[in-house]
This record gives C-alpha cells, structure tokens and sequence, in this order.
C-alpha cells in the first residue's frame, strides 16, 4: 500500500505508522521611526490604550469586509538564507516526496507542508471562523510591571480566547477545512492533556467530520473535563490503549493496566487513518504545515504593535513542539531577516524535557515507538519518556524541524525553567492580570519576570513581548498541587538521558 511501510522492527506492526510526526485611526502626530519601521504614534491614543490596556488590530466584527484583517499565512522558509534540512523516507533515507504523506493528510497540507511559497492565501471561511475569536487581545500587563517594580514594558499576546482555551483552534481548523473539502469523511487524532483533541473537535464540528481521538489513558482517567468538551463537540474518545485497534489491543494484551503514552495514542490514531480510506490523521505541532496556520498570531500582533508605536526588544514564549512560539515570532523573524527589527527571540522549555537546551541536533523519528519518517530536530531520542510535570503540551523529546533550524542559524535562543518557578510566576500573573494561565505558558512568564527583573537592575526599559497561549482552566489540579506544597521540580536522570540520546538512528551517508 504505502511506500512509507518500512521493515522497521517495533511493538506495533503491520500497518504504515507516521507522524512527522489599526484600532487606532492614523495618528495626526509625526510619525516616528524605530527600527526601520515607521510607527504611528499618537500621544493621546497611545494612553488611551495604555488605560484599556487592550488592543486590537482594527478589525471590526465583521471579518469579511475588514480592510486589514490577516488573509495570509507566512512561510518563514521562503525567507532562510539556508534551507531546513528534509524529512527523510524511513526506509530509504530519501527525501520524502508528497505522494509519500497522502494517505494521512489531504493535498493541500501536503503542498502546504513542503512549500517554499512566501505566503499562503487562508480560505475565506476559515478567515471566517477565525472570526469567532480573532483577533485575540495583545495586552499590556501593566499591574504584573507594577508589582515587580520594573521599568520594562510587558506585553502579551492572549490565545486563551478561542473557545478550547489556546492557541490549537489556529491549526484545527484549516486542517478539518481542507479534510472535508478533499471529501474526507472523519480524522483521527492523538492528545495527551486534551487541548488537541479539543480543538480538532471544535474544528470537525463546523464542517459535519466525524472525529475519533485516542486520549492517553492517564489522562483521560484524570482529567474528565477535556474529555467532556471534545465529547459536546461530537467526537468520539477512546482511552489509549484501545480494544478498537490492533496497536492497542496488543499493548493491552501485554500490559492491561497500561497508562499509555503519546507514542501509543499516535500508533492507534494513525492504523485507523491508514486503513480506512475515507478517513485521515491530524497533528496539533510539530509540522511545517501547523506552525505555518499559527504564524497568524505573530502577524496579527505586529500590525498591533506598530499601530501603539511599540516594537518588541524581546520576544519570549514555551515551546512544547514550538507552534505556540513560532506562530507568533516567525513575522518577527522575517523583519528580523529583512533588517527592520532586532528582537531577542527567546525560547523557553521545563527542567524536565529540555529538547532544545540539552539535546542533540539529529535526524531521530517524530514517535516514540520509533517508526515514522526521520526529521532533523533537536532531541532528547525518541524513546525518552519525560517526568510527568503539570505541563503535559511540553513534554515531547523533539522540537519542531523548521524551530532546531531557526535555532541553529543562531537566530533565537532557549532556556529551560523548572516547574515551581513557573507555577510561582503563574501565581504572581494570575493575582495582577487575572488570567489563569495553561502550565505551559507558565514557562514564557518565568522567563518574562526574569528578565523584567534584570531591566530593573539594569534600568532598561525593554518592551518585553510574550507568547500567552492558554488558559488553565482545567489545569486546576496542578494548581492545587502547587497552593498545596505538594509540587516538586522534576529533572531528568543523566543515565536515562543517555541511553535515549544512544537510541537515535545513526544515518549512513
Ligand atoms: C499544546 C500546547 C502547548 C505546546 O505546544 P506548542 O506546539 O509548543 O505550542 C503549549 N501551550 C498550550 C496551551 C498548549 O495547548
């Protein structure tokens, strides 16, 4: 059936498993110039906004007829000086060719997911849909500068607004559009803490597609919620390990009392897509094709930014498999490419799973099961599996290709913090911002509140931008663990590190 079926030796086998893995009216004032960009600055509205400390990008509600609403995604790897290395065939180690993919993605994100093409149209009913809560709200966190006493500005880009509560819906919802333009009938999907499966839910629900998730067995055990709201939404949930499909049946034969893993939810989604023709896989990171739908967010906040008068010295975000992060600073990094602005682009990952910080550039497989095409990322191996810290959307051994590439031309940077000083910083933005935020975005505002603090050292008055990419509200159990004293810093053991990184395919050349 598939060229893609390899020899590859694994728990589950006999089927092809594959992930790749303006508000403001013109200002009457002088323009003034920062960076390259000519910034309308406005004395009055610039208050104004400061007061409300709500922006939006001048879009009215009605999404169709807005003059500057976003109707393009960016491809920032039209724009690299040097090209992100391929995704590589398993079997053969050749670069894989689109009729590769075809039996898990439809045509369109295909071409999507190899493009060199600087920008890509959004379809106008998704630019509709987009409607539903977008633009979201970039929003100065003034009470949270107040509170630290720092002369820095901190400005945050809020995804808590689509109705799963981040950043996903962006990527859900093209990728349920082209399904069901292609005539798909259903998608099946992996998710580990829920906010995939949500938002792919939410997304099927629009266009009539049935949706299967397998929800890793822990969590569906212990976080009912998600489970609820894929279920209103009208799809289906199955705990991973099933009995519905071969992959699990054989884990659960092994082990019944398995609590599952996102490598086994991948296997299980990924053998119904490829026996079932109608039927395709959905893939809430990683790709180039869902950091590409997320560039909205960084191009969205760039109109907004200039139409303050403001432009980021900073640009901080989690990265988890880096579409949050990218999503919003790969607009950046083009002007950053075009020589118009010089941001810091920092990302930030936990203790416990520093793919970026601690591992190694490589071509290792996107699973952890260890069969799907080899892409070239940082990783900590396939095989590692990461302490269960709170922040279940972080705890992947790769990064995104095209963010190890970005990485390795030296045009961002990575730190890792871990979890209690997130929940610490969480508690100080939740008390003066009043959002709650996902345990993944408790990563970026860590790092945000470090590096105000240096500003206030240091006295500079560095616009400070974030990525703030989801709500927690049914992350509340974490926080519970955190007010309880109960939350404890997870590392990684070097042995453990070790004999993963040992795992990583040698490639002969
Ligand atoms: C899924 C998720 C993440 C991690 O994924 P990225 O692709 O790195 O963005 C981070 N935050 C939230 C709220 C998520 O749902």
């Amino acid at each position: 059936m598939l060229s893609l079926v390899g020899d590859l030796e694994g728990p589950i086998s006999g089927f092809f498993n594959f992930i790749m893995a303006q508000a403001l009216a013109s200002s009457p004032n002088k323009p003034c110039s920062k960076n390259g960009f000519t910034l309308k600055r406005s004395l009055q509205t610039h208050q104004k906004y400061s007061l409300s400390c709500r922006l939006h990008s001048g879009r009215s509600s009605n999404a169709l007829t807005a003059d500057n609403i976003t109707k393009q995604w960016y491809n920032l790897v039209a724009d690299l000086p040097i090209k992100p290395p391929p995704a590589l065939h398993p079997k053969t180690h050749k670069p894989l060719e689109p009729q590769d993919l075809s039996a898990i993605f439809p045509d369109e994100l295909i071409m999507q997911e190899l493009s060199n093409e600087r920008y890509i149209d959004i379809p106008d009913e998704v630019i509709d849909i987009y409607g539903l809560w977008r633009p979201t709200p970039l929003i100065r966190a003034k009470r949270l500068e107040k509170l630290l006493g720092t002369p820095a500005r901190i400005y945050y880009k809020y995804e808590g607004t689509s109705p799963a509560g981040s950043h996903k819906p962006n990527t859900a919802v093209p990728q349920a559009w082209y399904n069901a333009q292609q005539g798909v009938k259903k998608v099946v999907t992996e998710t580990g803490a829920g906010q995939w499966g949500s938002s792919l839910a939410f997304a099927c629900s629009l266009f009539g597609l049935e949706c299967e998730v397998w929800q890793v067995r822990a969590s569906y055990d212990q976080k009912p919620y998600r489970k609820l709201m894929m279920q209103t939404w009208g799809a289906k949930v199955h705990p991973s390990p099933s009995n519905v499909t071969n992959a699990g049946k054989k884990i659960l034969h092994d082990n019944p009392s398995s609590p599952g893993s996102l490598g086994i939810a991948i296997s299980e989604a990924v053998e119904i897509a490829v026996t079932n023709a109608d039927t395709k896989y959905c893939l809430g990171s990683v790709l180039n094709h869902v950091l590409l739908h997320q560039t909205i967010i960084g191009e969205e906040c760039l109109k907004q930014m200039e139409e303050i008068g403001e432009m980021p010295d900073i640009i901080i975000g989690c990265t988890g498999g880096g579409s949050n992060f990218g999503g919003l600073t790969f607009p950046f990094i083009r002007e950053k490419l075009n020589g118009k602005l010089n941001p810091v682009i920092r990302a930030v990952e936990p203790v416990a799973c520093p793919s970026l910080t601690k591992g190694v550039y490589a071509y290792d497989y996107g699973d952890t099961v260890g069969m799907t095409p080899l892409m070239k990322m940082h990783t900590l191996g396939h095989d590692f599996v990461p302490d269960p810290i709170h922040a279940g959307g972080l705890r992947y051994h790769g990064m995104a290709p095209l963010i190890s590439h970005v990485y390795e031309l030296g045009l961002m940077e990575a730190i890792a913090i871990p979890q209690t000083e997130c929940f610490q910083a969480a508690l100080q933005f939740a008390r003066t911002e009043g959002l709650i935020p996902a345990p993944e975005p408790t990563h970026a505002i860590a790092a945000v509140i470090q590096e105000a603090m240096r500003c206030k050292e240091t006295g500079e008055k560095k616009v400070i931008l974030m990525a703030m990419c989801g709500h927690g509200h049914f992350d509340l159990a974490a926080y519970d663990k955190y007010l309880q004293g109960e939350m404890v810093d997870l590392s990684y053991s070097a042995e453990k590190l070790k004999a993963s990184m040992a795992n990583i395919p040698v490639l002969v050349p």
